[in-house]
């Protein structure tokens, strides 16, 4: 089919909510590492990876290979029957993830990592209410669009005994303060929300470390902590989302969390576990997970395919020691980002850690109104240029790159010229229609 065709066939035959990321569509064809190529035979660099998922690469044929393998051998047990490959997988989990977490739970989705934490949660506490932080992203079902922390993605609030507390976005402190002076109120302020909103007693709180739709938000160092004192305290278990966070995209740690110096009970992983292959994970301590009493079938989790694809994904991460490539390169591409920014005082804000890089645009750096309309333009002309990035943020201005891990120096060069060119387009365009 050609590119006409597929778009044809996508209005007609998919759900018209399905989004298309740009304003004429770009249907691709095919990858190899950090590159993918459209049905023309366009090249594009590849810093989005389909929403922070194809952390090694694109058809990585160090993954590609044992899946293929392993597809001959054996497709489908679901989490029926056990089978070596989801024990290696869990074991090798139980490894690298933090504190006492030593037991998994395989699902197909970072939607049902998070509902199986929640109701892990709630049956281990015997407790019900979950608090949220607003800016976050859970998921598609009820429960987790319901803890989801902005109103578009949301749509409706279904789900009852779930608050939302403030973001940790020191960028727009939802209190005007400023760090360090502030003595992180948003933090402290969870616990007026349980005393106000809920019960009193909680089954937990699920945060992402550093928040991925909302715009990389990443937290004061101290945030974390504060608010893991304040959960125990009122009987709850302390669960760390790491669909995006997870598997050293951050550099230096296996787990966005361990930055903050907090040991979760519970973590959840997806997208770059299974490097576009369908995975979900709830990681938990024993008493957690002994406390899950089911449903326990979860037909694609624990399939044999996707475990020996996160068995890959993995083993090559350490191999490779990407996580210290994510430190470095990503540190290179921050420093990019800001000589961007002297350039284009529009980027009110450069953000993030490791290969999660991020750009807050603004119409004006003091008063800070978000530039939503230039974000869609910056994104739309780096395509053009060959360079795909990611958009977010509350008011869709934040323009994300997480590229695969195995990234160098010199895609960050590529990257950032072509960002460059990109904002001299979009400015120089502005300023001969203004
Ligand atoms: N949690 C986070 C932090 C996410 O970013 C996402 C997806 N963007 C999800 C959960 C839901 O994952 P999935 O789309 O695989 O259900």
């Amino acid at each position: 089919m050609d590119r006409k065709e597929i778009i044809r066939k996508k209005q007609e035959f998919v759900y018209p909510a399905t989004s298309n990321y740009y304003a004429d569509p770009l249907p691709i064809e095919r990858g190899e590492m950090q590159h993918v190529w459209d049905v023309e035979g366009r090249k594009y660099l590849d810093f989005f990876g389909g929403i922070v998922t194809v952390g090694v690469g694109h058809a990585n044929p160090r993954i590609t290979a044992p899946v293929k393998a392993q597809m001959d051998k054996l497709g489908h047990t679901s989490t029926l029957y056990p089978h070596q490959t989801m024990v290696e997988l869990a074991e090798k989990i139980a490894q690298i993830t933090p504190g006492r977490i030593s037991k998994s739970f395989f699902t197909a989705s970072g939607t049902e990592a998070n509902e199986t934490a929640i109701q892990s949660a709630r049956m281990h506490t015997g407790n019900t209410e979950i608090v949220v932080l607003r800016h976050s992203y859970s998921g598609r079902s009820s429960l987790t669009r319901s803890m989801g922390g902005i109103s578009a993605w949301r749509k409706a609030n279904y789900e009852v005994g779930i608050v939302h507390t403030m973001s940790p976005y020191c960028y727009r402190c939802p209190i005007g303060l400023k760090y360090p002076s502030c003595e992180i109120a948003c933090a402290k302020d969870i616990e007026n929300v349980i005393q106000s909103s809920t019960s009193g007693a909680i089954a937990g709180m699920l945060a992402e470390p550093i928040q991925g739709v909302g715009g990389y938000i990443v937290p004061p160092k101290e945030f974390f902590k504060i608010a893991f004192k304040i959960v125990k305290e009122y009987g709850g278990d302390f669960i760390s989302d790491e669909v995006q966070t997870g598997w050293g995209r951050t550099g230096k740690k296996w787990f966005g969390i361990e930055h903050w110096e907090v040991e979760p009970d519970i973590i959840t992983g997806a997208k770059s576990l299974g490097n576009g292959y369908p995975i979900g994970l709830t990681a938990a301590t024993p008493e957690i997970a002994n406390a899950y009493e089911g449903p326990t079938i979860s037909t694609f989790g624990g399939n044999p395919i996707a475990m020996v694809t996160a068995k890959a994904v993995i083993d090559l991460i350490e191999e490779d020691d990407l996580i210290t490539n994510c430190d470095v390169v990503g540190g290179y591409l921050q420093e990019k980002l800001k000589e961007l920014q002297e350039k284009y005082p529009c980027i009110g804000e450069v953000r993030g850690m490791g290969l999660m890089q991020a750009i807050e645009l603004v119409t004006d750096p003091v008063t800070k109104e978000p530039a939503t309309a230039l974000a869609v333009e910056v994104m739309e002309a780096a395509r053009e240029r060959g360079l795909l990035i990611g958009k977010g943020g509350v008011y869709n201005n934040v323009l994300r790159m997480a590229p695969p891990m195995n990234i160098s120096k010199s895609d960050v060069d590529e990257a950032a010229a072509i960002l460059s060119e990109s904002f001299a387009a979009v400015m120089a365009a502005t300023y001969a229609t203004a």
